[in-house]
């Protein structure tokens, strides 16, 4: 497996998943249609698949003129977006596996940010959308704390700490500095923050991570350091710090950040 990274928009990713015995691929969130195109023809692979993790704009913008290209494309999602993502034609239900030539992935289901979210696994990458970012998540618009805390941490969270996560946003200098902010004392934030500044200044990009540096980093992971329920307390003196309104307390401090 070959997954090539392609910048779209102001600050999304698309990626692009080879089977390099095939030369088949998928396409996951074709954010717009000429970045990822220009990529699909210089790699020469035929696409099979795109695969939206969820239905906002900026995920499937691409959608619609992949198909007037490639007729025959499946486009897969979960079943509750049917109507949401343009061209749908795999509605995710169970326990499918999704096949691009001889690959084979599989995929859970993460509402907070959308109630549609998924996360699809293909051999050690996850792509986890606008679910899980590097050092932060997505905003709760159509999902609970307690939902996107569970998303994370007990579904995504379950994988293998080497696991590498391609997130669907570059928003990874500032989320680290959010963390820092709420969680000064961790020297895994201090260190990451400083490689990632230095990625940046140099025009470079910030994915894959893998979850074990989100375990340690991702505030939003992070309701058993007493450092961030101190922070949580500060904010809101009668919080019962269970996990849920951990999150609840950082995800609202980060929206105001
Ligand atoms: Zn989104
Ligand atoms: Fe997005």
């Amino acid at each position: 497996m070959k997954v090539v990274t392609i910048p779209c928009l102001r600050d999304n990713y698309a990626y692009l998943i080879i089977c390099e015995a095939t030369r088949q691929a998928g396409i996951i969130d074709p954010s717009e249609f000429s970045p990822v195109w220009k990529v699909i023809q210089q790699q020469g692979i035929t696409l099979v698949s795109i695969l939206n993790t969820h239905h906002h704009w900026d995920h499937v913008g691409g959608n619609q003129q992949l198909l007037t290209k490639l007729p025959d494309l499946k486009v897969v999602g979960h079943h509750s977006d049917r109507g949401r993502i343009p061209g749908q034609t795999h509605y995710l239900e169970g326990d499918e596996t999704i096949n691009i030539g001889q690959l084979r992935g599989t995929w859970t289901h993460n509402p907070g940010h959308t109630s549609g979210a998924i996360t699809y696994y293909f051999e050690e990458a996850a792509f986890t959308g606008d679910t899980l970012f590097a050092a932060g998540c997505g905003r709760l618009f159509e999902g609970t704390p307690g939902q996107m805390h569970h998303s994370i941490n007990q579904v995504i969270g379950s994988f293998p700490d080497h696991t590498q996560i391609y997130f669907g946003h570059e928003y990874t200098q500032n989320n680290l500095e959010f963390a820092q902010s709420v969680e000064p004392g961790n020297r895994w934030i201090q260190t990451k923050l400083e490689e990632v500044r230095q990625l940046r200044r140099s025009g470079k990009g910030t994915t894959p991570s893998t979850l074990e540096s989100e375990k340690l980093t991702n505030p939003f992971m992070r309701d058993h350091s007493p450092e961030i329920q101190n922070t949580v307390k500060q904010q809101d003196p009668s919080n019962n710090l269970s996990p849920a309104s951990i999150l609840r307390v950082i995800r609202r401090m980060k929206d105001n950040y």
